[in-house]
């Protein structure tokens, strides 16, 4: 069937996500037809290298035998049963790597979905642990450009305006601090952390015994635009939730696993959360799971008998699924084999080198990076010059997304030189092109 064909029944049948349907068809729209390696192919077999990692989940790259061969096997002997009350080993032993790799201090894994489902878990978890140990604890400080996710619990702790001020009359009650990421004019990122601690210790001073949690993302506010903070501000809210007896949770879901060049971004700054969700690449970026893990003394907080009402009344239907998970522990054997984290470790060194250049480029205000995770932030030219980039980048062979005008480069973690120095190469080109 031809690509013209395929966007016309798709058009007919199909909404997609955080997409302006009305301008998408003008869009030049792509139908994804097979994946190999860092590589998609479009169904007239045009090759694209996958910049942002299919949304920032691929880990070995596109079609990794390994996983396809674990995911199989699990088909054969059990395609899924639910973890309500059941168990079964993939799960079990899913939950054993995550806490061998995880900060110190966290000693259960509560699965879930996708990352919003995870962060949704994790945020009625802090709340009914603290109204378990008697506490009136119903608020949770966060910080604007945060972004954890698309159901309403996440968007109640998120601060992307675009994506979450018309939800506002629907949320729960937040008190929402600056962006850690956002440096006034002539301001060091420490300063930043500080200033922004501080406005937080205020909050905690007047409301303090009623906040249950603290939530960030640690390092980079990913969807905010790839804005970055000195881990000084991680150091800082572990303090402050300790004197003010909040719990720490943290969202891993876009740094975790690997991104940051260390498994997680907390571990840059030596901090030890309470609970901490994570997702994204767990499968190797192959299949939805996600999990909460969580602090023992947390999970005690739900123990009790059957009248005590202590269980946590919330799962999904595929929590879990075998075949997820059968995907988890493939993926995270071969980056346990392979050296995967200090690959990408490697990978964002080289993409820091090869984006000197970049940085210095008059329409580029900023390049942003954390590991493999990069934000170049552009001088608007047209209504929307992130988008042209990427938009010029795609005619050149290079799949990547703008978040605004932050053009986005978020690689494979196990990506080879060659096609990282493609992707740099590619991304300066469109750059000059557009802001030419
Ligand atoms: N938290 C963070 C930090 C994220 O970046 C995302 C997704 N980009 C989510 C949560 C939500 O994850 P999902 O899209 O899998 O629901």
């Amino acid at each position: 069937m031809s690509v013209p064909d395929l966007v016309a029944r798709d058009l007919a049948a199909v909404w997609h996500p955080f997409t302006q349907q009305a301008l998408w068809p003008s869009d030049d729209p792509l139908v994804i037809d097979r994946g190999r390696g860092a590589h998609l192919f479009d169904t007239d077999g045009n090759r694209y290298l996958d910049g942002v990692s299919s949304l920032w989940v691929t880990v070995h790259g596109h079609g990794e035998p390994s996983i396809n061969a674990a995911i199989r096997e699990q088909a054969e002997r059990l395609d899924h049963s639910t973890f309500l009350g059941l168990t079964h080993e993939p799960g079990i032993r899913v939950a054993e790597e995550l806490l061998r790799v995880a900060p110190r201090g966290l000693g259960k894994v509560f699965f879930a979905g996708d990352g919003s489902s995870a962060a949704e878990a994790a945020i009625k978890i802090a709340y009914q642990a603290a109204v378990q140990r008697g506490e009136d604890r119903p608020l949770y400080v966060h910080c604007a450009e945060g972004y954890h996710g698309d159901t309403l619990g996440a968007v109640s702790l998120g601060g992307v305006e675009l994506f979450h001020a018309t939800y506002r009359p629907l949320l729960i009650e937040t008190r929402m601090v600056a962006s850690p990421g956002i440096m006034e004019p002539g301001q060091s990122r420490a300063e930043r952390a500080a200033q922004v601690l501080a406005e937080m210790r205020g909050v905690l001073h007047r409301e303090g015994e009623r906040v249950c949690a603290i939530v960030v993302e640690p390092l980079v506010q990913a969807a905010g635009g790839i804005l970055t903070h000195d881990p000084s501000f991680l150091v800082g809210v572990r303090r402050l939730c300790d004197e003010f007896g909040a719990a720490m949770l943290v969202d891993e879901v876009a740094t975790g696993i690997g991104a940051t060049g260390r498994w997680f971004a907390v571990d840059h700054a030596g901090v030890e959360p309470d609970l901490m969700v994570v997702g994204k690449r767990l499968t190797g970026g192959v299949l939805p799971l996600s999990a909460v893990l969580v602090r023992d003394s947390v999970y005690e907080a739900f123990l009790g008998d059957a009248a005590s009402g202590r269980t946590f009344f919330h799962g999904h239907t595929y929590t879990a699924n075998p075949l997820c998970c059968a995907a988890a522990l493939a993926n995270l054997a071969l980056m346990h084999e392979r050296g995967t984290v200090a690959r990408a470790a490697a990978v964002g060194e080289r993409l820091g080198a090869l984006l000197e250049p970049v940085g210095e480029h008059e329409g580029v205000r900023e390049v942003r990076r954390v590991g493999t995770m990069t934000g170049i932030e552009v001088l608007p030219v047209t209504e929307r010059t992130g988008f042209a980039v990427c938009s010029a980048a795609r005619r050149r062979g290079v799949i990547i997304r703008p978040l605004g005008d932050v053009v986005v480069l978020m690689p494979p973690l196990a990506i080879t030189d060659g096609d990282l120095d493609e992707l740099v190469g590619v991304v300066a080109e469109s750059l000059d092109e557009v802001l030419a």
